[in-house]
């Protein structure tokens, strides 16, 4: 029991978003206590495996601000990579097969119109993605985008906190606690007797965010999802991974990854039979090869934050000013954590402008 020295931040939550701005922030010289109730990484970002997918939604149009958000991530990566003894990530690639006519014609048009940089997205026809993989269902072809990766997230958060930690980050988790104001002082008062006084705290506790009296205006709506590990001989036969209605992505050792987060209404937050069935009902139907003499290994649930624009919130309080927002960002936590944590750095340290569509000022509180 003790009290922690005074920090510049308590960044509240251990998942993409904490970690980034806490990066962010000691990468410019502040003192950064990470503060989560569970673990590193216990949240939406525990996903065994997720995609970073330059394309987005059904019709694969591309991520805003994709060359800066993946240059960023991929940077991150890097580092925290070249000081882990695990190999957390892949150059995999990720083919987007067309499931139907409409996939097809909206897909090639995000193809053809979309400004993509040299070799980041093109289009294979049908012939072309049967020799890749003639277990593949496909209906006229699919989006290939070579650049994408495929991330063991809860790896990369574990290693990531641990590399900060060498950089001055101090990270209290599984305790709940109580936070005050005094004079306006943010102070933590943990359940072992540990006291923790911050100058300021950015809240990035994903779609508990609003659960927070401070953000209880914000409109994150939760979305449940569920992941399951699987072994099957056929997945030794492919090493990219798919998005198409949810993803796909092979490990080693015969195993694969199924995922899709597609739950607008649920009461628990536990995995369950009727998600391996809509796992492998729908994912099924784009390699039924894979499926067919598949056994499940294990089984997770997560819940991913979604906004009204589908953009993250980032900004300050509108009444407490040293109270910062990080959260919202839905099925691109990955490909988004980064760049935007640099973008609340600059705000906070520097008064830069947060761009309109992601400043949390776009939303009135009640
Ligand atoms: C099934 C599924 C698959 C997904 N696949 C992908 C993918 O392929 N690619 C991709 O980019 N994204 C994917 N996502 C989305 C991605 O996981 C999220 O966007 C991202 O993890 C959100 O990160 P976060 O840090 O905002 O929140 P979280 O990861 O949820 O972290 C919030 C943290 O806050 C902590 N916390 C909560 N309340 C408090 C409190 N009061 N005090 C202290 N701590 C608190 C929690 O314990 C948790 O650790 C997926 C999501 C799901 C559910």
């Amino acid at each position: 029991m003790g009290t922690y020295p005074d920090v510049d931040f308590a960044v509240i939550g251990a998942g993409v978003a904490g970690l980034a701005i806490a990066r962010s922030l000691i990468q410019k010289g502040k003192s950064v206590c990470l503060v989560d109730t569970r673990d590193i990484a216990a949240g939406a970002s525990g996903t065994p495996l997720g995609l970073i997918n330059p394309a987005t939604g059904r019709y694969g149009s591309k991520v805003w601000e994709a060359e800066n958000c993946l240059n960023a991530v991929a940077k991150d990566l890097q580092e925290v990579q070249s000081s882990a003894p695990n190999r957390f990530y892949k150059n995999t690639g990720i083919l987007r097969p067309a499931q139907d006519e409409k996939m097809v014609r909206r897909m090639r048009e995000n193809v053809d119109k979309n400004d993509w940089p040299e070799g980041w997205c093109s289009w294979l026809d049908e012939a072309e993605v049967k020799d890749i993989n003639p277990n593949l269902n496909c209906m006229g072809g699919a989006m290939w985008l070579p650049k994408g990766l495929t991330v063991n997230v809860g790896e990369y958060l574990k290693a990531k906190a641990k590399f900060l930690t060498h950089k001055g980050l101090s990270v209290k988790t599984g305790r709940q606690y109580e936070l005050s104001l005094d004079k306006g002082q943010p102070i933590f008062k943990f359940d072992d007797g540990d006291t923790i006084h911050a100058n300021s705290v950015v809240f990035a506790a994903g779609y508990e965010t609003s659960t927070s009296k401070y953000w209880a205006f914000l409109p994150l709506h939760s979305i449940k999802g569920q992941v399951a590990t699987f072994t099957s001989p056929e997945a030794d036969n492919f090493d990219y991974s798919l998005s198409a209605l949810g993803y796909i992505a092979s490990i080693s050792d015969s195993r694969f990854i199924a995922g899709s987060t597609y739950e607008h209404h649920f009461d628990d937050l536990e995995p369950d039979k009727e998600g391996l069935k809509y796992l492998k009902n729908r994912l099924g139907g784009v390699y039924p090869a894979l499926f067919e003499k598949a056994r499940l290994i294990s089984q997770w649930a997560g819940v991913r934050a979604s906004t009204p624009n589908r953009k993250p919130f980032l900004g300050q309080h509108p009444e407490i000013k040293n109270f910062y927002v990080f959260t919202g960002l839905g099925s691109k936590g990955l490909m988004y954590s980064e760049y935007m944590g640099n973008l609340l750095c600059e705000h906070i340290l520097d008064e830069k402008r947060i761009p309109e569509n992601l400043n949390v000022d776009r939303i009135e509180p009640q």
